[in-house]
């Protein structure tokens, strides 16, 4: 009996150590790795070796953005067939680039000659700009990267930040859905530094389907800085609260609840407003439902009108009535649906409304500093939200200087 077992034993060694059927696979990996060139490329490399010729080699990738369903992208890596491979799958970043700190996850599925089938396990990296030391500071949802200015800098940011948010919250109980990063380059110039087509204007860029925001705020300008974050931040809060593939913002809404968020509106803005009211001029709602003008003066007044908007709607009516026109518009409804079951009355209604309440209680351009007013220039794209946080006054110098 004890030999017999002994035999059994013997045959299952002997059966573990020649067996006829084959392992999973006969490829292996002996390298799997990311080669990064911030901002221009991300290099996935492959080193495999199998029995027979490796035929294909092709890498798997999924970028963490909000999207409707799970999006899977592939490449494939060129090289010629043989039993051992070296090649890569390069991203040019020229032709769909990442923002920085976007997380990518990644799995490379290789195929021999002989039909065998292998697949790595699914590893992350992310898009870091590499050329700058980052610090980090969480604080619930919100993490900030930065690497010039001390910790006080970036608590600074971090309370202007948890203080807007607080601020949706209580207005129309809007909060932060998934984390957002927030990317603080020290300047403009720095910032343009991690894109590879800036715009001169480009002082700050949200990313609202990535909740990654870029900004370039020097430790000397954070007054300035803390308001253009907010406004950004807002965007994402916002965006994130009606994604869905039915509707989108208008306009005026958008920058209105980015610019009534950031604080009081500047001394310039409540001038051009009034301006407009006494002369006459003034862009309509319906108007404002699109892009913006390119021109400044017309800039300016379209950003004076969402926030005068916003802030109408936000004191005379509910937080309520503005969280269901988010809702309704996030579940498709058109504009003027949206308003009319929101607040019972559609965009030309809104548009009397508002214009009457602007007569009878005139925009008074209070004595305050005049500083320069965090806005966006967005250019709506189903990639990102760019947005310029330059301000509009210096966007006007550096786009009629340059
Ligand atoms: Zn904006």
């Amino acid at each position: 009996m004890i030999k017999r077992i002994g035999l059994v034993v013997l045959a299952l060694l002997l059966l573990l150590v020649f067996s006829p059927v084959k392992a999973e696979s006969d490829i292996s990996v002996l390298d799997s790795s990311v080669t990064m060139d911030f901002p221009y490329s991300l290099a996935f490399n492959l080193e495999v070796e199998g029995n027979a010729d490796i035929v294909d080699a092709r890498l798997h990738y999924q970028v963490d953005r909000m999207n409707y369903a799970r999006v899977v992208s592939e490449g494939w890596a060129e090289f010629t067939p043989a039993t051992r491979v070296e090649t890569s799958w390069v991203w040019d970043m020229r032709k769909a680039s990442l923002p920085p700190g976007a997380k990518v996850t990644y799995w490379w599925t290789i195929k021999d000659a002989d039909g065998d089938e292998f697949q790595t396990s699914s590893a992350v990296v992310y898009f870091k700009d590499d050329r700058y030391q980052w610090q980090n500071l969480t604080d619930g949802e919100i993490t900030i990267f930065w690497y010039e200015g001390d910790n006080s800098f970036a608590s600074e940011l971090m309370n202007a930040c948890q203080e807007g948010l607080a601020r949706l919250t209580q207005e129309f109980g809007a909060y932060l859905e998934r984390p957002i990063n927030i990317h603080v380059y020290a300047s403009s110039q720095e910032l343009q530094g991690a894109m590879i087509f800036p715009q001169e204007w480009t002082g700050g860029v949200a990313f609202t389907e990535f909740g990654i925001i870029a900004i370039g705020i020097s430790p000397d300008s954070i007054g300035w800085g803390k308001e253009a974050l907010v406004h950004e931040l807002t965007h994402l809060v916002v965006h994130q609260l009606v994604f869905s593939p039915y509707g989108s913002l208008p306009v005026w809404l958008d920058e209105g609840l980015a610019m009534y968020n950031e604080g009081e509106l500047s001394l310039q803005l409540r001038s051009r407003l009034e301006e407009a009211v006494s002369e006459g001029t003034l862009l309509s709602v319906r108007s404002l439902c699109s892009p913006f003008s390119a021109d400044p003066e017309k800039a300016y007044l379209s950003y004076a009108e969402s926030y005068s908007l916003v802030e109408y709607l936000l004191d005379n009516y509910n937080g309520d009535n503005m969280l269901d026109l988010l809702t309704l518009i996030k579940q498709g409804s058109t504009y003027d649906e949206a308003l009319t079951e929101a607040y019972g009355f559609d965009i030309d209604g809104l548009d009397t409304r508002w214009r009457e309440s602007l007569v009878t209680s005139p925009v008074i351009a209070v004595s305050q500093s005049p500083e320069p007013f965090a806005s966006c220039h967005s250019e709506r794209s189903e990639e990102s939200h760019p947005a310029s946080i330059a301000g509009l006054s210096t966007l006007t110098v550096s786009a009629g200087v340059r």
